[in-house]
């Protein structure tokens, strides 16, 4: 009996097993020649300054749009691309896109905010990176403090010496370091305080625990009050992310959370839709926020 079902369970296993190698090695090599096709796009969310109501910055968050498979999730192509290297050539592209796009809304709205990019571990490890990012700026003409690059704690724990050395460079010109996922990865404090990072991007998960019933709201409570104090000590801004209710909105605030992302807020938008954001005016602020300051 035991037996019987044991073996149905590993068959089971390997055929789904074998089911997402096979889907893998298809994106493995379908993704080669999305950014060529033009299949790649780059949509950019909104993050509110929440004393204020302003549109202080925007995610870059790259799409894959396959002629067959449709809209890929990045939850599924950015790890392969990133097995794979092809990540490399990818987030350069992404970089020069948001710096591009970033430069544009300035010249045409006035815009001063910040464009944000996702990094991944091993595009930042490419011993070009910064030489590349140096670049990228002078050729969109984006001054180097309205862009700000994402980097997750197990990004910034690879390699101490080469890491400081990228990071104080970036520094130097003006480009602003942001830990995503922050209080997910494993990692020390101690990063936070050697490192020149400007920012601390709150998970979504401990946002989405606040108002759940899976878990108790007490943790995510006084993790985030944690964080937010030794933000405030280290002279850090903070970011809380996936903000999808007035409930979640109020509570972040009220921690002392100074920028605030989600869909309660918006989606991820396509360049076209953030220019009309920034065209109603106030250089993009968010109206039903900053009415309820004023
Ligand atoms: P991330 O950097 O933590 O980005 C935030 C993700 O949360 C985005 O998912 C965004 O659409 C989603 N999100 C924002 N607000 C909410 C909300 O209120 N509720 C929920 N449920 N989700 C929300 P997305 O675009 O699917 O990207 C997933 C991840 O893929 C990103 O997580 C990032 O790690 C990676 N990624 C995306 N674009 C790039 C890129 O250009 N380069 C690299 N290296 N990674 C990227
Ligand atoms: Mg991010
Ligand atoms: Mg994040
Ligand atoms: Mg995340």
């Amino acid at each position: 009996q035991i037996k019987h079902s044991g073996k149905n369970g590993v068959r089971r296993f390997d055929a789904a097993l074998d089911a997402e190698l096979e889907r893998n090695a298809v994106l493995t090599r379908e993704l080669q020649s999305a950014l060529s096709k033009e299949q790649l796009s780059v949509v950019y969310q909104p993050i509110y300054h929440l004393e204020s109501g302003e549109l202080s910055k925007v995610e870059a968050l790259l799409r894959w749009t396959h002629p067959q498979f449709g809209a890929v999730s990045p939850g599924v192509f950015i790890p392969i691309a990133e097995a794979s290297g092809q990540i490399v050539p990818i987030g350069r592209w992404v970089i020069q896109q948001a710096c591009n796009q970033g430069r544009r809304w300035r010249e045409d709205y006035g815009w001063t905010g910040t464009v944000t990019v996702n990094v991944s571990p091993m595009q930042f490890a490419q011993p070009g990176f910064l030489s590349e990012v140096r670049q990228t700026l002078l050729l969109s003409k984006l001054p180097a403090h309205c862009l700000e690059l994402e980097l997750t704690e197990n990004a910034l724990m690879q390699n101490p010496a080469s890491v400081q050395r990228v990071l104080g460079s970036l520094r130097q010109l003006g480009v602003e370091i942001t830990v995503d996922d922050f209080g997910t990865g494993y990692s020390s404090l101690a990063y936070l305080r050697d490192l020149p990072i400007g920012c601390v991007k709150i998970d979504r998960s401990f946002i989405d625990d606040l108002t759940s019933l899976r878990r108790a709201p007490q943790y995510a409570v006084a993790l985030i009050t944690a964080i937010v104090s030794i933000a405030r000590t280290l002279n850090l801004r903070v970011v809380a992310e996936g903000i999808e209710t007035h409930a979640q909105l109020e509570a972040v605030r009220n921690f002392g959370c100074d920028f605030g992302q989600g869909y309660f807020f918006s989606r991820p938008l396509d360049p076209d839709r953030v220019s009309e954001l920034l065209d109603r005016g106030q250089p993009g602020a968010l109206p039903h926020l900053s009415k309820r300051l004023n």
